[in-house]
């Protein structure tokens, strides 16, 4: 593209490949605009998804150019049961589905004692809402981690859990997130609100807390220092428009307190939960979900491709969509539903997968800490490691 004065000559083969639609998209995204309602539409409508993710890819690569971010964690889900009942959950235990189990502190220390002897800089850790758990439940939890693994950053309960905590507590969100904090918190996952829209709340999981509480513990998150990630669920009921306001949302939020590091799309997965009727989601829509959240979010850092929900080989091709972040090698993660592994979900990726995966995609693994800083390791750097076919 040549700028001559305010006038932009558009290379030929940029205006074949985005085609007339997407041409006053490509204009704000070079001219470093901010995307409307109406550019978000479009973007999700248009059957032009390589024109979609070539554009994300110009803010990607503006963001980060080649590098690709993961980190060495571990998940716990400390427990099933959940007086929630959300319609597209499969994880919380219900007849016929998953065993009912609640972690208790002494499982909680073996759990992390299992891996003391991997390098991991993250413990994720949410739950259901299990009415049974009290206030100090959650804080000895904490001390645990803490305890064991002094330098490790926990990133620990989505607003739905934060607001059970401060309930059962009979104390204040800021006074919960306060006395979490001291006890080992250091960020917020910052899912539980799915997609931020009423109408979704009340025919999904109408006994969650709806947008405006999720809203008022991230902005007290925010003003109390605390970092957060943000999601989106998609491919249930949401309509598009409904996408785009949830982006719109998370934007003006983080105009506002500048606390997001990450935005991951999440891909809905069906199975075992009320919504087996919905079909699951295709590649194809995740590369977009991906790539237009790059293009909307123009104030998050990082945007991520979940390998887990995605599999590697969408996650691979997405970081040409948009993502710069693979997560991480995730030991025990246990939310979504895999055919035939009840019981036993373990899903992980190796050091050396995650890395090969990375390179196989031509682009440049870096391993990094929940905030974001390069972690170096005495490990072959990505250049000096030549690409390999994954087995995973
Ligand atoms: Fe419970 Fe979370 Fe599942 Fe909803 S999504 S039922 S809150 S575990």
């Amino acid at each position: 593209m040549y700028n001559v004065g305010k006038v932009y000559m558009i290379e030929k083969h940029v205006e074949q490949l985005l085609g007339e639609a997407l041409l006053p998209i490509y204009e704000k995204v070079i001219t470093n605009n901010r995307l409307s309602f109406d550019d978000g539409v479009l973007l999700y409508n248009s059957h032009n998804l390589t024109g979609v993710g070539y554009l994300a890819n110009i803010v990607r690569e503006r963001m980060h150019e080649s590098r690709t971010y993961f980190v060495r964690n571990q998940h716990i889900n400390y427990t099933n049961i959940c007086n929630k009942f959300c319609k597209f959950c499969s994880f919380y235990a219900k007849k016929g589905g998953p065993t009912p189990y609640e972690m208790s502190l002494e499982k909680i220390k073996s759990v992390v004692e299992q891996y003391l002897h991997h390098p991991i800089t993250e413990i994720h850790i949410v739950g259901g809402v299990n009415p049974r758990l009290d206030y100090s439940y959650y804080l000895d939890m904490l001390k645990i981690v803490k305890e064991l693994r002094p330098d490790v950053h926990i990133k620990a309960f989505t607003a739905v859990e934060i607001t059970e905590i401060a309930r059962v507590g009979k104390v204040t969100i800021e006074q919960a997130l306060r006395d979490l904090i001291e006890s080992g918190l250091d960020s917020l996952p910052g899912g539980g609100i799915e997609v931020l829209s009423d109408r979704v709340h009340q025919e999904l999981f109408e006994k969650k807390i709806g947008g405006d509480e999720w809203l008022e513990v991230a902005r007290v998150a925010a003003k109390l220092g605390l970092k957060q990630y943000a999601t989106m669920l998609y491919g249930h009921i949401e309509t598009v428009e409904e996408r785009v306001e949830h982006l719109i949302k998370l934007r003006e939020l983080q105009d506002e307190t500048g606390h997001f590091l990450c935005m991951t799309p999440l891909s809905f997965h069906p199975q075992k939960t009320e919504l087996e009727h919905i079909p699951g989601q295709s590649g194809y829509n995740d590369l977009r979900n991906i790539a237009v959240s790059r293009l909307m979010l123009d104030n998050f850092p990082h945007i991520k491709s979940f390998w887990i929900m995605n599999t590697p080989e969408i996650t691979q091709l997405s970081l040409w969509y948009g993502a710069d972040d693979a997560d991480g090698l995730v030991q025990d993660y246990e939310i979504t539903y895999k055919e035939g592994e009840f019981g036993n979900k373990k899903q992980y990726l190796t050091y050396d997968n995650m890395r090969k995966m990375i390179l196989e995609a031509s682009r440049t693994p870096v391993e990094r800490d929940s905030l974001y800083k390069e972690i170096m390791r005495e490990s072959p750097t990505a250049s000096a490691q030549a690409p390999q076919k994954i087995s995973l």
